[in-house]
């Protein structure tokens, strides 16, 4: 059976070299790192995101500011809240919760954010740094990031020679993910909706990362014996033997199956999933970091 890779412990490892690196600001006499959540409108699963992120902000010792603006916000209104705190020195990082009214555009929202600030890796300059390997000075999109230092907590830091198959192109997961692979000396393949016969593809992985969003789509036999298998997925479906209108969360591996040929493989939940956080809080005490012209720390 395959080695059980806990998001929940490295992530709470995370959180906490978050929190010494935080103290070790403070007694260095430099702003402690400030965090601004920015969220539009009332979807209940955003919020719960929200709230979560401004919890461990806090818990980290952070300055942690949100902003609850209303579903009829406009777009200027958004773009001014967003310029203010570009402005705001006590803020090093800036997250504006997606996704965004239909009368908003989320793209041009996003490249208003100082790339300095961007700590979810989303702006131009910074995945432009991570596909140039400028990765000293990157903010890398904080799933793909959390889910590389998975992998490396297994296979170490440098992957030379093992093949990387990434099931997923979106920008937020699968591209940068790829990215980080290849900056780490995997041979990369990325997979995607329209790739032929994904399951011998799969098969050559040594590391195969699925970001699909299609429950329980990879089945066992297409994992490579002893492959690191990172499973991105979150798919809420039906689970009546849990009782009327239940539902249960599943990846988009069928973990049973993959479990039994696998070396290592994350579960869903409690793989990925806890690192996304983790690696926000990261990546604003990495800018906080740079902002006091001090070294950034790694993770
Ligand atoms: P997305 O934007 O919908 O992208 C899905 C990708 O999967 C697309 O590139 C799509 O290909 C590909 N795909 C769809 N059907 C496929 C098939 N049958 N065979 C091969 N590829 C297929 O999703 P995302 O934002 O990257 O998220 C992916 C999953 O990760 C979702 O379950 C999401 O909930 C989860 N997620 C988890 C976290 C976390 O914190 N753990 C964070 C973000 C996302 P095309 O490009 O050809 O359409």
């Amino acid at each position: 059976m395959a080695e059980v890779i806990d998001g929940k412990s490295v992530a709470a490892d995370v959180v906490s070299k978050v929190k010494a690196l935080t103290a070790e600001l403070s007694a260095k006499g430099a702003t402690r790192p400030g965090l601004a959540v920015v969220i539009v409108g009332e979807d209940p699963a955003s919020q719960v995101y929200v709230a979560s992120k401004s919890r461990t902000a806090k818990e980290c010792g952070f300055h942690s500011l949100q902003h609850t603006l209303p579903a009829e916000t406009t777009e200027e209104q958004l773009l001014k809240t967003i310029g203010d705190l570009n402005a705001d020195p006590s803020i090093h990082g800036i997250l504006v919760q997606l996704p965004l009214p239909s009368h908003i555009d989320a793209g041009n929202v996003i490249q208003t954010i100082a790339p300095e600030k961007d700590v979810d890796g989303f702006h131009f300059i910074n995945v432009g740094k991570l596909g140039t390997g400028e990765l000293e000075t990157a903010f890398v999109p904080c799933t793909p990031a959390g889910s590389m230092l998975l992998i490396q907590r297994v296979r170490g830091k440098d992957l030379s020679g093992l093949n990387a198959v990434v099931v997923g192109r979106s920008n937020i997961v699968g591209k940068p993910m790829a990215n980080l692979l290849l900056a780490a000396n995997c041979t990369v393949t990325i997979a995607h909706s329209r790739t032929k016969d994904l399951p011998a593809l799969a098969r050559t992985a040594d590391i195969l990362v699925a970001a699909v969003g299609r429950p329980e789509m990879i089945k066992g036999d297409w994992v490579k014996p002893g492959a690191t298998v990172v499973d991105v997925g979150i798919n809420r479906i039906p689970a009546p033997e849990k009782g009327e209108g239940k539902s249960r969360l599943v990846g988009d591996v069928v973990y049973a199956e993959a479990a039994a040929v696998a070396g290592a493989i994350t579960p869903v939940p409690g793989g990925v999933g806890p690192m996304t956080i983790a690696m926000l809080m990261a990546n604003t005490v990495a800018s906080a970091y740079l902002a006091a012209g001090l070294k950034r720390p790694s993770f």
